[in-house]
């Protein structure tokens, strides 16, 4: 900034300029009350160094402590570090449900000729149901829908019996089915109830 500019800016009112965090949408000024100042920090040193050094240097650290008690700061750091470990247990949480998570592939025989395949569980593993039913359809050119079961979960019936093969995209982690864990999908058959022999 060159003088003139700078005492310019001095006599102004100098506009408010609020700078929005990426990782946490809210004003740079609150990342460190947020669950994500680890990653709010590191985002923005990549995306703007400059501004960064504005917040977080070694000298922008001092003259904003300096300005709190060493109880406040020890409290500060103290809040910040309970957050981020809640925010890595919710996360350690959730790869858990996801790896507990299972994909069902049922083969279903409607009667003696006609067989259909339900899919249940994909939506634990971030799937669009919706966008699966259709990857399905197309691929084996034959309906695929995404219905309510009887317990009022979402599954997606594909007409025939193309348990296998769906088990081989999933395998190969083909479109939207990308990033299942093969070990979290189990095949089943669900034969109708026989009165008697075959
Ligand atoms: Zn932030």
């Amino acid at each position: 900034m060159s003088e003139a500019e700078s005492s310019t800016a001095a006599q102004a009112v100098a506009p408010v300029q609020v700078h929005y965090c990426e990782v946490c949408t809210f004003p740079l000024e609150y990342c460190e009350f947020g669950s994500s100042f680890k990653k709010c920090k590191e985002s923005l040193q990549k995306e703007d160094p400059e501004l960064y050094d504005k917040y977080y240097s070694d000298e922008a650290l001092q003259a904003k402590l300096g300005t709190l008690s060493l109880e406040a700061q020890a409290k500060l750091e103290k809040e910040a570090a309970k957050k981020e470990a809640k925010a890595e247990a919710k996360a350690d949480a959730a790869l858990k449900k996801k790896l507990a998570s299972q994909v069902t592939i049922k083969r279903i025989e409607r009667n003696k000729r006609k067989h259909v395949t339900s899919v249940h569980g994909l939506e634990a593993f971030g799937v669009d149901l919706k966008k699966a039913a259709k990857q399905f359809a197309q691929k084996f050119a034959t309906g695929a829908s995404v219905t309510k079961n009887l317990q009022g979960q979402e599954e997606i019936i594909v007409q025939g019996d193309v348990s296998g093969e769906i088990v081989e995209l999933i395998e190969e982690g083909v479109g939207v089915l990308k990033g299942i864990p093969i070990d979290n999908v189990v095949e089943v058959e669900d034969k109708p109830k026989k009165k008697g022999g075959d």
